[in-house]
């Protein structure tokens, strides 16, 4: 029997890592909502490793938290140990990761959501979603609550019709033993909506009592940590230590025994895994050559002694996990407390969505995180926070935020998914963006804060702390260009220690900081004026001059790219009606119809040649025939 329930703007569905991004960023811009969760001691859950971040992830939540999103406080909140990834390697891949306490992270965003003026957070499982003129209208709950709204955000995470596999055994259910979504696939695809199949796999959990730690290499945190959150100004400490282990040919050859009781190789998991993130039988198969695999072991947190075996992510028969995991040197005595599983579940085909995250089938309605083919909190919290901001502001009567690919990792992540769509799960990587050199974690506030205060998510205080912040950086970097260095012994000393060539005139501090064996903070002997500045301050200023001549030939490239970007495509073009077009080109425009010729560009399928044809349409006015010859210089004009 229904009932109404109430009205709200914003429905979420989920509070997962998506769904609390989307629905904080809704209230906090105004807006009233509710989020759903079908339990709500998951909110937050992290039912793969108790970890935010880690290479490319870690940009991804410098730039949730430069917007106004708030992962990267509650992982600031919330770590145990925090390590700086790629340290050795050039700026653009230094990745923050840290191993988070997953019961602390639930509690800190749970409290969150409980205290975000204008939101309801309710346990209740959505079963459908109702338009009326192409619209999205209503969502109603399995106890028939009828909630009237004018958009919906779409954040189920793996719980979509979800199944789980072990060895033979499969059965209904979502993560960690939760209540699979059974019924919300249904009613989207009765929306029109196409969902595809997707898989992921975890590892087991075991007791930290049962391992033979003596065995086992210890990797420590860093020494000093760099917080993801640009706010965050309070000290913080590792609190724990991971252990590193390996498998062996004996683990090897368990696994390669029981393959056939595999459901990934018996073929009963129709849904498709993610290549970056391989179970160990993926492992031992496609890498048959390597000797051994190496696992990290993370504490789940503070007050338990439950492990997380990173790296051994599998779903064979719960006794063959045992016997695999009692090869492994430290683990002969193992105990599992949660046997390693694998999830199918649903998700739709993001090129069904428009770079706002809405679909492009029903309006209002948005998609985010896991539901949109990725795989990763930080992917999901991303999706989620544009989900969210896009949905206001569209209640609103505000124009959307777009954010391209030059404008920061989410903007890549979202192009990728709705311009070229995706086949696995899709996680974030350095290597997706052809401007990391720019996309650096560390001028996430630089590249998207003023963004984030334009559209109401950053606060006037937070605002001007970061003005004095760039104002800071640019000041020190004229200082540093007018400064002149004298020759002296102690500097020449110093120089010849580098291993660098002395000066014999006075030089620019600058000219010294750009030096490859140089730094900033080395030269501070022989910089007297030098002021008292935030280390993130002296970090920028020595990322732009050590790198300055790359960033420039990125920005080069940016601005061409922003230069197509800005060709737009009305939004009716009936590209079947272009004789020039190639058919391939022709479906792939008219499924995807990109916003822009650098859209349309990217776009697998759509050739230059075709852009070329594109451009002469668009030049007639949008209108009429353009033939090839016309576009590849053919003499004669329509
Ligand atoms: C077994 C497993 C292994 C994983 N392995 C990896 C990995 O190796 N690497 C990696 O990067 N990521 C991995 N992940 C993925 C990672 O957990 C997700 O990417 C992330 O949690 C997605 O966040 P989300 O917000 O989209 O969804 P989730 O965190 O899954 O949250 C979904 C939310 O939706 C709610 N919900 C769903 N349906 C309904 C409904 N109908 N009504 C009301 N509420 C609903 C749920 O209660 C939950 O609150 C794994 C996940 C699982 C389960």
């Amino acid at each position: 029997m229904e009932y109404q329930a109430g009205e709200y703007d914003v429905a979420v569905i989920g509070a997962g890592h998506a769904g609390i991004e989307a629905a904080l960023a809704a209230a906090r811009l105004g807006c009233t909502a509710v989020i759903f969760t079908i339990n709500l001691d998951a909110v937050g859950n992290m039912p793969c490793n108790p970890s935010i971040g880690g290479t490319a992830k870690g940009h991804l939540v410098r730039e949730i938290d430069a917007l106004g999103g708030e992962m990267g406080r509650a992982a600031d909140q919330t770590f145990l140990q925090s390590r700086m990834l790629n340290r050795g390697k050039g700026p653009a891949v230094h990745s923050l990761r840290v191993q988070s306490d997953r019961r602390a992270y639930h509690a800190y965003m749970k409290k969150t959501l409980e205290r975000m003026k204008g939101l309801a957070l309710k346990q209740a499982e959505v079963v459908e979603i109702r338009a009326q003129g192409g619209h999205v209208s209503e969502v109603v709950t399995q106890l028939g609550a009828v909630y009237r709204v004018k958009a919906v955000v779409i954040a189920t995470g793996t719980y979509l019709s979800g199944k789980i596999h072990i060895g033979e055994v499969s059965y209904e259910g979502g993560p960690d033993g939760m209540f699979a979504a059974r019924s919300l696939s249904a009613s989207l695809r009765a929306l029109g909506l196409t969902l595809m199949r997707f898989k992921t796999g975890t590892p087991a959990r075991v007791n930290r009592n049962s391992i033979d730690f003596s065995q086992l290499a210890e990797q420590a945190g860093d020494k000093k940590i760099v917080p993801f959150s640009f706010e965050t100004d309070y000290e913080m400490k590792n609190r724990v230590v991971c252990h590193i282990a390996y498998t062996n040919e004996k683990t090897h050859e368990v696994i390669r025994r029981n393959l056939g009781r595999s459901p990934l190789y018996s073929g009963r998991i129709e849904g498709v895994g993610p290549r970056y993130c391989p179970s160990i039988e993926d492992k031992v198969v496609r890498f048959a050559e390597k000797e051994r695999h190496q696992i990290f072991i993370e504490p789940l947190g503070i007050d338990t002694d439950e492990m997380y075996l990173q790296g051994m992510s599998s779903s064979l028969p719960e006794e063959v996990q045992l016997e695999f995991l009692r090869t492994i040197s430290g683990f002969d005595q193992i105990s599992v407390m949660r046997t390693a599983y694998a999830i199918e579940y649903d998700c739709i085909d993001p090129l069904e969505l428009r770079p706002t995250l809405e679909t492009k089938k029903v309006e209002g309605l948005y998609g985010a995180g896991q539901f949109n083919g990725t795989s990763g909190y930080e992917e999901a919290a991303a999706q989620g926070l544009v989900a969210g901001i896009n949905a206001a502001l569209k209640i609103k009567g505000v124009p959307p935020l777009l954010l391209d690919r030059a404008s920061s990792y989410i903007g890549t992540l979202i192009d990728d998914l709705v311009t070229k769509g995706t086949n696995e799960p899709y996680r974030m990587m350095t290597s997706r963006s052809e401007y990391r050199l720019v996309l650096r974690q560390d001028n996430a506030d630089e590249r998207l804060t003023p963004k984030g205060y334009e559209i109401g998510l950053i606060s006037q205080q937070r605002y001007e702390r970061f003005l004095i912040k760039q104002q800071q950086i640019e000041c020190e970097r004229s200082r540093v260009e007018q400064f002149v260095v004298p020759p002296s012994t102690p500097i020449n000393e110093f120089l010849a220690e580098k291993g660098t060539a002395p000066i014999t005139t006075g030089m620019r501090l600058a000219e010294l900081i750009r030096r490859p064996e140089l730094d900033y903070a080395s030269l501070a002997p022989f910089d007297p004026g030098r002021p008292a500045l935030p280390e993130a301050v002296c970090e920028q200023v020595e990322i732009q001059l050590k790198y300055e001549g790359y960033i420039r030939r990125q920005q080069a490239q940016i601005n061409e790219m922003r230069r197509l970007e800005s060709r737009p495509i009305p939004a009716g073009v009936d590209y079947t009606a272009i004789r020039g077009l190639r058919i391939e080109a022709r479906d792939k425009l008219e499924k995807i119809r990109p916003l822009s010729i650098g859209q349309a560009s990217r776009i697998s399928g759509v050739n230059p040649a075709d852009i070329s044809v594109l451009l002469v349409f668009l030049a007639a006015g949008g209108h009429g025939n353009v033939s090839r010859e016309t576009t590849e210089g053919g003499e004669h004009q329509k």
